[in-house]
């Protein structure tokens, strides 16, 4: 079925991503996966050609338009490649709203032309050690004294761990008030206290920098508060995780969709018994499944790209999205390395990578269990 969710001014932009793509990024990712990490001149580059920060306001270095379907435009490029270390879309999807519209006059003259130029790159620190799923189980603390918060605490899996130059972390500023104990605090690079830990081993995604991070005392003045308010951070991270979601699905489909392609391709040209193996009825008939659930899936998760755009994406309708996508991917994924034998086990062919680093999918920005239990609760037992 046609595909009405771009217009004119997005293939456009689609073109020049897809320049940008093949000219600074396939050459380097490789490598990029042997160090564990993406180079910050990279981000700088994406900054020069507008990739960032489509929602900043023209006076602090943005283009001033809130368009999801812009961020739809990248991540689809990124995932068409492969390029799983670039952490541009939890920058750009993720982070965006947090500072955008969480941030007064003096947080954004500060921080967004260095959001937009790639110059100042972000990440969220919600998760910890004991506790990921179960949010209000965090443990790191934010005390107030005087113009300063003093933040104490640890996290980790944090994506961009490393290259992040502003961390927005989750902390509880009054430990005794459950939800509305919890503020969101700017960390930036630099801040005494502030400590990195391991750029963690994990079994894909290898180019990402995904670390634990340190926080002893570190005095973070009031004046990097998100939101202006106090005790309002859960509630904060409960209106922006619908959009964190509907990015992850996008990545789903984007991925799934080209591995499908290109395992179409591989069987075309392989052969065994003296036919190619896409004329035996068994691989017709898998090819057959996984276009049709992805088809469907992509209509799905354009129409809440559309959703978001008229502020009306659900918490239900995004984790909808996310949980159906993500699983949807790694089943399509797994599939279609079935379907090149050996040699999908083999890293010289991009099912193997893609079958590693979806794996992640279904876990992040909230795993497949606590999907369903969002719809499960909206029937209001
Ligand atoms: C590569 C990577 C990048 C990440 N990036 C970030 C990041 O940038 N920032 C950040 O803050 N976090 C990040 N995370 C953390 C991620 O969001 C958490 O790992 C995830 O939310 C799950 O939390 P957990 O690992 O503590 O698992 P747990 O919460 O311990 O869950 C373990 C299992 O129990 C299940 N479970 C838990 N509660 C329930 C329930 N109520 N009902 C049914 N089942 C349940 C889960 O579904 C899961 O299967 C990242 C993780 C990874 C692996």
């Amino acid at each position: 079925m046609r595909r009405d969710l771009f217009e004119e001014e997005h293939l456009l932009f689609q073109e020049t991503v897809r320049e940008f793509m093949a000219r600074e990024v396939v050459p380097h990712h490789d490598r990029w996966e042997k160090d564990g990490i993406v180079p910050r001149e990279v981000w700088k580059k994406a900054g020069e050609i507008g990739v960032f920060g489509f929602g900043v306001p023209e006076e602090h270095g943005g283009a001033g338009i809130k368009d999801f379907r812009y961020n739809v435009v990248i991540t689809e490029e990124v995932m068409r490649i492969g390029a799983t270390g670039l952490g541009f879309s939890l920058h750009n999807d993720v982070m965006a709203p947090y500072f955008v519209d969480l941030t007064d006059e003096d947080q954004k003259a500060r921080w967004l032309p260095g959001f937009a130029s790639g110059e100042l790159i972000t990440a969220v620190a919600m998760t910890e050690p004991g506790a990921g799923s179960d949010l209000q189980g965090i443990r790191t603390t934010a005390r107030r004294e005087g113009d300063h918060y003093v933040v104490n605490g640890q996290k980790t899996f944090i994506t961009n761990g490393i290259n992040s130059d502003l961390v927005v972390v989750v902390a509880k500023t009054d430990p005794e008030a459950g939800a509305r104990g919890v503020s969101l605090l700017v960390v930036e690079r630099g801040m005494e206290g502030f400590g990195r830990g391991r750029n963690l081993d994990k079994i894909g995604m290898h180019a990402q920098d995904t670390a634990e991070l340190f926080f002893d005392d570190v005095r973070v003045p009031v004046a990097n508060l998100l939101g202006g308010q106090e005790g309002q951070g859960f509630f904060q991270l409960m209106a922006n995780l619908p959009q964190e979601r509907l990015s992850i699905a996008v990545m789903a489909i984007a991925s799934a969709e080209t591995v499908l392609a290109q395992t179409i391709e591989y069987c075309r040209s392989r052969t065994a018994f003296g036919r190619n193996i896409g004329s035996f009825q068994n691989t017709r008939f898998v090819l057959a499944e996984l276009d049709t659930e992805l088809e469907i899936a992509r209509h799905y998760v354009d129409r809440c790209v559309v959703a978001l755009n008229a502020g009306e994406l659900s918490a239900v309708d995004a984790a909808k999205a996310k949980w159906w996508t993500t699983e949807l991917q790694n089943k399509v994924i797994d599939r279609c390395l079935q379907l090149h034998g050996g040699y999908g086990y083999m890293m010289d062919y991009p099912v193997a990578k893609a079958w590693i680093d979806s794996r992640v999918q279904t876990i992040y920005g909230g795993t497949t269990e606590i999907m369903k239990e969002i719809i499960g609760r909206s029937f209001g037992f």
